[in-house]
């Protein structure tokens, strides 16, 4: 009889370009698919809340999608090495065959199952299902890793871009007698109390046959004027494929493939690089969602005021672009990345609150979470990353808001207090006139708050704490 292998899925809930469930079920062996769920392994970055909401519905899609082709997913909890070496005794698998990771933690995880393994004499693989490049291969010419994106660009283009995609195995051979599976239901992943998830309904279908509609709605469209399209929070110029690139809905690679041949393509691609790059970084600099690239910045003088925190969490700064964008991360679990750019800046350097405040938050709230390119993001914005911009280059929300977002299209959707405000002021209601307020039914401070900070008060105070940092 031939032993079955059992695939191990992480980051990559597809069942299309997935190396590891290709290199399984060659020559038509029996296999057992199994995902594994352990909230302690990850600590401060096990999933938030909207991540928890997505991995249930990604994982119902999965299952679905595994039981049509004739295996079903098997749900378990708890330390991924006692539950891989447990299903391999009970099956008598030979090989486990799992998807790459750049998270430490997984990381780690990843060494304590094959060590479990190979003391159970089962062989562990691991395939390259969430990256487009094997990053220990990325190298400069000195043989490190890289620190700034172009030339770690081209590097990733040198040998020619990322294979092609695997096409998804059509029939699966399960087991003859499967292991016990937990009940999904029973992992309480979804809120109830309150149940806060009906925006992200309305916005979101989790899956891979989801995602695959969103590609094609893409590259329908959107695709060809994106890269001046991406920019501007009002329009609907980006694929917003991240969550689904986020829990592998779809590979890096296919989405490659689909996209690269598009007109408008090139622009899109840099952008699947960043997030390549992101990895990248985090792969090579493991403490990044703790530590800041640049050392200087760990004497940085950050404030402590939870007030303020609280009012840029809940979308109440009085800056309307600042609130659009947290509003729209509160009720769907996605903000647009030009406004991620400008609510994150406007926490680090108006208020001058840490950044790891920001990314907690961010982590919690977004349904694309992702550990390497929010933190590479964070540090980016913070100025503290590798790549970034001097910190000095502080973005004035207001003047960013009336360059990306003219007509106020964006905050009036999000903040539809000021909805009825003239273009001219949308963007900065402190400066209308009285008669115009009143006939926009906006009343400061009462209807819509003051700005909790003056935004020139702001740009000095962050400065000066840089400065600070420069001479000490
Ligand atoms: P598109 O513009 O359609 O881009 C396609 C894909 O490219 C995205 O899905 C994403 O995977 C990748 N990508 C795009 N922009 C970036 C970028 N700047 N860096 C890395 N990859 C990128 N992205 C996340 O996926 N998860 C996060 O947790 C996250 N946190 C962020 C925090 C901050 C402070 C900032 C400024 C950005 C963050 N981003 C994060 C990057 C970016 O905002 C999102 O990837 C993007 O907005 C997702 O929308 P989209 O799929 O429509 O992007």
């Amino acid at each position: 009889m031939v032993r079955p292998a059992i695939v191990w899925f992480r980051n990559d809930l597809r069942v299309s370009d997935h190396a590891a469930l290709s290199a399984a079920v060659a020559g038509g062996r029996p296999v057992v698919a199994l995902y594994v769920h352990d909230d302690d392994v990850a600590r401060q970055w096990a999933a938030g809340g909207a991540s928890r909401w997505w991995l249930h519905h990604s994982l119902e899609a999965l299952g679905a999608s595994l039981h049509r082709r004739g295996a079903p997913l098997i749900l378990r909890r708890g330390a991924a090495a006692e539950h891989l070496a447990a299903i391999a005794r009970e099956t008598d698998a030979t090989e486990v065959h799992a998807g790459d990771a750049a998270e430490p933690w997984a990381r780690a995880q990843e060494v304590r199952v094959a060590a479990t393994l190979a003391g159970d004499g089962v062989a562990f693989h691991r395939h390259r299902t969430s990256m487009l490049f094997d990053q220990d291969r990325i190298r400069t010419q000195s043989g490190g890793p890289f620190q700034v994106y172009s030339p770690f660009a081209r590097a990733c283009m040198a040998g020619g871009g990322p294979p092609p995609p695997l096409a998804a195995p059509t029939r699966l051979t399960a087991p003859s007698r499967p292991p016990r599976s937990d009940r999904l239901e029973n992992w309480t992943l979804l809120p109830t109390h309150p149940d806060w998830a009906a925006g992200l309904r309305a916005t979101w279908i989790p899956g891979e046959r989801a995602a695959r509609n969103r590609l094609a709605r893409f590259l329908d469209g959107p695709i060809a004027g994106y890269a001046a399209g991406r920019d501007r929070p009002g329009e609907d110029a980006t694929s917003r494929l991240s969550p689904h690139l986020r829990f592998g809905e779809l590979s890096p690679a296919e989405i490659w493939h689909g996209v690269r041949h598009a007109k408008g393509a090139g622009k899109f691609l840099g952008e699947l690089l960043w997030r390549e790059f992101s990895r990248h970084l985090l792969w090579h600099q493991p403490d990044m969602p703790e530590k800041p690239l640049r050392p200087a910045f760990v004497a940085m003088d950050w404030r402590t005021d939870p007030g303020s925190l609280r009012a840029w969490q809940r979308g109440q700064t009085g800056i309307p672009i600042v609130d659009a964008g947290m509003r729209q991360l509160w009720h769907t679990g996605w903000m647009h990345n030009r406004v991620r750019m400008i609510a994150a800046s406007f926490l680090v350097k108006h208020l001058l609150i840490d950044w790891r405040e920001g990314a907690a938050w961010f982590w919690d709230t977004l349904v694309d979470a992702d550990l390497a390119n929010n933190s590479a993001s964070w540090q980016w914005v913070a100025g503290s990353g590798s790549d970034s911009a001097p910190f000095v280059r502080v973005f004035n929300p207001m003047l960013q808001a009336r360059k990306f977002d003219p007509d106020g299209s964006y905050i009036r959707v999000h903040v539809p207090e000021l909805a009825a405000l003239p273009a001219a002021y949308v963007a900065a209601p402190w400066e209308a006139p009285g008669e115009v307020l009143r006939d926009a039914d906006v009343v400061l401070g009462n209807t819509y708050p003051r700005p909790i900070v003056d935004l020139a008060v702001g740009r000095t105070r962050a400065l000066a704490a840089h400065a600070g940092l420069a001479s000490a």
